[in-house]
């Protein structure tokens, strides 16, 4: 009897752990920007890099019509290796490529190019808010009201964070707060790639500012952005934010041939873009910009009755994609 007790004790203590823990990988060598498609069982999975971790392989999985990642260990797919365009064409009728070519039509840009909108038959936005480099601590106003404010009729809440590697690596207690709320199902994190270093110069011009100053090294900035990710045990997603929201069309190019889909915004609410249905609304959670998300509170309180009525919602940003792209 005690032996069985103990048992289910052990057993229980495994689920917990499990459930609440994302693995991390401290210890990553040999990481590749690698793409192919990857069987196991029936299931077809897109591969977008891999690499070592205490001697065993990993791949970073994506399901291109879910829009979800995963990291699994290699050795239990069988992989077939293909070069981005061979990539796209194999999965060319997924919402993942549809929305990469999208973004790609749109390059031109210097200032807000990728995709913009999500859904716009649905009431309600998708939420995405900046973590670039900063010495302040994390906009906690942002999580704690979304969560008490939806908690009736959406839990977990979705958001989407684009993170930085400097402000990971001097907000390691924010960061541990924001896995703590995802452990407990109370946000449900779409991570989006912010670049590493997030350079800005307040005196040049857009076109030699952010990933477009001299000297960027573009690698570096989107898989070391990456291995902090996955070293502070955060997944990364298929998709990229610029900083500055600057680019150029070699610049989205880059972006889109290392995999992933560039995200602007219709709606910076510190700039005064107002939101819409099926917006992607941009505000800043590193401190940085209060009047954007005290513009964002405003915007939930004013939904307050549709919000209880499931009438105005907040949306993940992969199945906005998904819907905006998908069959
Ligand atoms: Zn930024």
């Amino acid at each position: 009897m005690a032996k069985r007790f103990y048992l289910f004790v052990f057993f229980l203590f495994f689920a917990i752990s499990t459930l609440s823990a994302q693995t991390t990988y401290p210890d990553i060598k040999n990481y590749q920007v690698y793409f192919g498609s990857a069987k196991r069982n029936t299931q077809d999975w897109l591969v977008l890099r891999r690499f070592e971790d205490h001697n065993k392989s990993y791949l970073l999985l994506l399901d291109p019509r879910e829009l979800e990642t995963k990291v699994d260990e290699a050795s239990l797919y069988q992989v077939n290796h293909l070069t981005i365009d061979e990539l796209r064409k194999y999965f060319a009728v997924t919402a993942y490529v549809k929305a990469l070519s999208k973004a790609e039509s749109q390059d031109k840009m210097i200032q807000d190019a990728g995709i913009q909108t999500g859904m716009p038959k649905e009431t309600g936005i998708t939420l995405t808010a900046d973590l670039c480099p900063s010495h302040r601590p994390l906009d906690r106003r942002i999580f704690t009201d979304i969560f008490n404010e939806f908690k009736k009729v959406e839990q977990p809440v979705p958001i989407a964070l684009s993170v930085t590697g400097i402000w990971m690596r001097a907000h390691q207690a924010d960061l541990a707060w924001l896995k703590d709320m995802q452990a407990h199902r109370q946000i449900n994190i779409t991570w989006i790639n912010h670049s590493f270093n997030h350079r800005v110069n307040s005196k040049a011009p857009l076109t030699q500012n952010f990933l477009l100053e001299k000297g960027t090294d573009i690698y570096y900035e989107v898989t070391e952005t990456e291995k902090a990710m996955l070293k502070n045990g955060l997944l990364p997603s298929c998709f990229f934010r610029f900083p500055g929201l600057v680019s150029d069309a070699q610049l989205v190019d880059a972006i889109i041939n290392f995999g992933l889909i560039p995200i602007g915004t219709d709606a910076w609410l510190a700039k005064g873009q107002q939101p819409q249905n099926g917006s992607i609304v941009l505000i800043h959670g590193n401190g940085n910009e209060p009047v954007g998300v005290a513009d964002f509170i405003k915007l939930i309180q004013s939904k307050k009755r549709m919000i209880t009525n499931k009438q105005w919602l907040l949306y993940d940003l992969r199945e906005s994609v998904e819907d905006e792209f998908g069959n």
